[in-house]
């Protein structure tokens, strides 16, 4: 009885605390006799115009370089359309296209055209794309051979100047071989075979975003057809007088016709060497200087890193390509141990990676942290702004109060209820224990009462 009464009370006491928590060439292609006729003599002149084939590249199931909803066959075609229809503004010239739709050529067959048309030149329209997205800028092949190369580097010189007017980075005009030793694009070596000069245009580079800007709108395409139209004109010296323009004073660049191949460049920078001219430990600033040199393609661009080479920068570009010394400053994170490396990059994207130097580590907090600490510190401000003046705290405490007090009161008739029958369980086992004991006694003198009569 006595443990029945400890284990109820020691269950109230304990249950408590619980309760608080993406094929028409043959009848597209204008008629050889088509072409015969557009090159009559000028009446005036008695000259024969200067024939120019435009080629768009790639077209049909040659969609070139694809990249977002960009497709190099469908911005090739605008280009070439839009300078052809400039081009034709200017007297003495006769313009062909070798696709006027999206025909698949191969690059024999518009070399053939070429040649059928009695071309003078061939203008070949790219738009680039690189393996690893990094490069940018705008670039000229031409044929690694005598006068072809001559008359495709001084063409290209007018194009190229005009390409970096427009704000493009110039990535160079250059040769391409391959393994047998001949021009590498085939558009140039069979133009060449066919004794017809071809420069090949990458207009600028489609998977980065430097160049986005520049190719974004089908009217910046017909743009660069102008521009293209533009470049022909000069280096033919030719004038309109629709347009009112006259280049026949136009000074090209003057090529030696090269008595060899004009092999591209296949080393590295001959030298890339840095050193540290200022250390700022209050945000991390480090300028350095970098010293390099390719005595083949000249330099290009530069990457830095402060992780020992284990990340780079993206490709900057070589600030002034007749210096081989300039500084730049870069930005080093805090708290850790700087190891400085810059790669140098010539005109065929080879590079050369710099010595390594090690800085002291900066402890600076970097714009993010302070911004961070700074937005901390206004939503203490509004938090404390908002409480409400000392008089309603007052009231608030008090609440908290009344609400502490209601609890106890609700804790102390729950209490009351269990000693209550806690009481009632001893008074009842009082009761039964007295009626066994009186039982219990009556049995014993029946007993004894037998006893005796016996
Ligand atoms: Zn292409």
């Amino acid at each position: 009885m006595l443990c029945i009464l400890i284990i109820c009370l020691l269950f109230f006491f304990m249950k408590e605390p619980y309760m608080q928590n993406f094929n028409v060439y043959a009848q597209e292609l204008p008629a050889e006799s088509a072409a015969a006729d557009e090159q009559e003599p000028d009446m005036e002149t008695g000259q024969k115009p200067i024939v120019v084939v435009i080629d768009p590249g790639h077209g049909g199931e040659n969609l070139g370089g694809e990249f977002q909803d960009y497709t190099e066959k469908e911005m090739t075609i605008t280009v070439a359309r839009a300078m052809k229809e400039e081009l034709e503004k200017y007297e003495g010239i006769a313009v062909y296209l070798t696709r006027t739709g999206d025909e698949e050529l191969s690059l024999d067959e518009r070399c053939a055209y070429a040649e059928s048309v009695n071309a003078d030149f061939m203008f070949c329209l790219h738009f680039n794309l690189s393996e690893h997205h990094t490069l940018f800028g705008a670039e000229c092949w031409v044929s690694a051979f005598g006068e072809n190369y001559s008359k495709g580097y001084s063409f290209a010189s007018v194009e190229m100047e005009l390409l970096q007017g427009l704000g493009l980075y110039s990535r160079g005009i250059k040769t391409r071989l391959n393994d047998a030793g001949i021009d590498y694009y085939g558009i140039i070596r069979h133009s060449t075979e066919r004794g017809i000069p071809c420069v090949l245009i990458e207009h600028c580079h489609l998977d980065q975003e430097n160049d986005q800007p520049f190719y974004d709108h089908d009217e910046k395409l017909i743009e660069f057809g102008k521009l293209d139209a533009t470049a022909v004109a000069k280096y033919f010296n030719l004038r309109s007088e629709e347009l009112g323009t006259d280049y026949s004073d136009y000074r090209n660049v003057s090529v030696d016709v090269p008595a060899h191949v004009v092999a591209p460049d296949e080393t590295e920078p001959d030298v890339c060497m840095i050193e540290i001219i200022d250390q700022n430990v209050q945000n991390g600033e480090v300028t350095v200087q970098v010293s390099a040199a390719d005595y083949d393609s000249g330099m290009l661009y530069y990457t830095y890193s402060y992780d020992n080479g284990e990340t780079f920068s993206e490709l900057q570009k070589w600030p002034d390509k007749s210096q081989d010394t300039f500084r730049f400053t870069m930005q080093v994170p805090p708290r850790i141990l700087p190891r400085i490396i810059v790669n140098g990059y010539n005109g065929y994207d080879l590079y050369t990676a710099s010595n390594m130097i090690t800085l002291p580590s900066m402890d600076y907090k970097t714009e993010e942290e302070i911004a961070t600490e700074l937005a901390r510190k206004e939503a203490q401000e509004s938090v404390s702004q908002s409480v409400t003046p000392k008089k309603d705290y007052t009231e608030i405490t008090y609440d908290k109060n009344e609400t502490k007090k209601a609890a106890p009161e609700q804790m102390s008739f729950t209490y009351f209820l269990a000693v209550c029958g806690v009481c009632a369980l001893l008074v009842l086992s009082m009761v039964v224990s007295m009626v066994f004991i009186l039982g219990g006694r009556r049995k014993r003198r029946r007993r004894r009462h037998r006893k005796r009569k016996d």
